[in-house]
């Protein structure tokens, strides 16, 4: 059976018109993107013209643009940053219950270290934040509130506009992990006051290990360097610049400007069709987060009575995923299904379909025909255990 790769929010598959850009970048010779001489300045030219589609990507300045290697890099520049930079009267981080771990653990190392409270603000059973919560949370010595823009595991989206607005009154940062939301649904710093926005390459049809920390002229002067050296990306990130993955994620961000709303339109339908089809065929379907506020690739689905981690196994060769984190060996539920108030039974019977730019319909087919088979197999197996 052909292959179906339905993990796209884990890591979303290179575009042959990316990897080209990279080829030809790796192939345009030798010279430190740092150096005054001409092969320097053949490498700079093209990380400025990267600097400047990433801009356009979330209509920013291209002087806001700080490459990285990755989002989760983006998150710990952003969080540990603001924190080494900021006043003594302001002292307290606010992030969501669902952000992922790279903002959630630099958070608690921020206030292991004694260099920050943290506060986490819940959410809805939707899977949103909750705004009452974050009203009660906030105050005048918020230094920094982060919550993303769209969740990597249930899709759903936060009310982003409304917690910049609450942020700003407070005259907090607001940082947004924008990571899964930038290559799906439109995201404009000039329309959302947002002070830091995080991205990745490997999320948008880009390369991996690469990615960007955006803020604006003002809220860059608040970030100190988590990295020290040569001074590289205005001072906050020394290292020096990996061009080809610069220029990947530069061409991956063009694509998405060109793309993105007949990208989108066209992956709602599959993945409309996917769970249409999961839910003729099976009983006990169940869709985990607001089905109306989500990104339009991505489907958590619960199967009542089979274990996700069985299901994913017999859904192979399709690739999907469990919300779960395996960590030392130990399996745990997923931090955001029990944080919208699943049981961790019903987080254990969760998996996730994400969709992206090379999914086809006969994929779709296949999807639905193999998670069936799954299901009933992994049901039938419990049903055999207790006997
Ligand atoms: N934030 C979110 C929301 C993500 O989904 C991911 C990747 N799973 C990251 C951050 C980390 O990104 P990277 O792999 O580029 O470090």
């Amino acid at each position: 059976m052909h292959e179906v790769y339905l993990d796209y929010n884990g890591s979303a598959p290179l575009d042959p018109r990316v990897a080209d850009a990279m080829m030809s970048a790796l192939a345009s010779g030798v010279g430190n993107a740092a150096s005054v001489h001409r092969f320097g300045q053949r490498q700079v030219a093209a990380v400025e013209d990267a600097r400047e589609r990433v801009a356009a990507l979330v209509d920013a300045s291209p002087s806001g643009v700080i490459f990285c290697a990755g989002a989760t890099e983006a998150n710990n520049l952003a969080l540990i940053g603001l924190a080494e930079g900021a006043p003594a009267e302001r002292n307290r981080i606010v992030v969501s219950a669902v952000e992922h771990a790279s903002v959630r653990e630099p958070a608690q190392w921020l206030h292991k270290q004694g260099k920050a409270k943290v506060d986490v603000i819940g959410v809805t059973p939707g899977g949103h934040v909750d705004l009452d919560e974050l009203d009660s949370l906030l105050g005048p010595d918020v230094l920094a509130v982060s919550v993303m823009a769209a969740n990597s595991e249930t899709g759903v989206l936060n009310p982003i506009e409304e917690v910049s607005q609450r942020v700003q009154a407070v005259g907090a940062v607001f940082h947004c992990d924008a990571t899964q939301m930038v290559g799906r649904l439109p995201c404009s710093l000039s329309d959302i006051p947002i002070d830091f926005l995080s991205m990745s390459g490997h999320k948008i049809c880009g390369p991996g290990g690469v990615g960007a920390l955006v803020g604006t002229r003002q809220s860059l002067t608040q970030l100190r360097p988590v990295t020290h050296g040569g001074g590289h990306e205005r001072g906050l990130r020394s290292g020096s610049l990996n061009v080809a993955g610069i220029v990947g994620l530069g061409a991956a961000a063009n694509l998405v400007v060109k793309e993105r709303d007949s990208e989108s339109a066209r992956v709602r339908a599959l993945r409309d069709r996917l769970v249409d089809g999961l839910r003729s065929e099976l009983a006990g379907v169940h869709e985990n987060g607001d089905p109306n506020r989500r990104l339009p690739n991505t489907a958590s689905v619960r199967f009542e009575g089979a274990d996700a981690e069985a299901v994913v196994f017999n859904m192979d060769p399709v690739a999907i995923s469990t919300g779960s984190a395996c960590s030392s060996g130990s399996i745990e539920p997923s931090q955001v299904l029990l944080a919208m108030g699943l049981s961790r039974d019903e987080a254990f019977e969760s998996v996730r379909f994400s969709l992206g730019r090379f999914t086809a319909e006969a994929e779709i087919e296949t999807a639905i025909r193999q998670a069936v088979k799954a299901v009933e197999y992994v049901r039938a197996m419990n049903g055999s255990d207790d006997r």
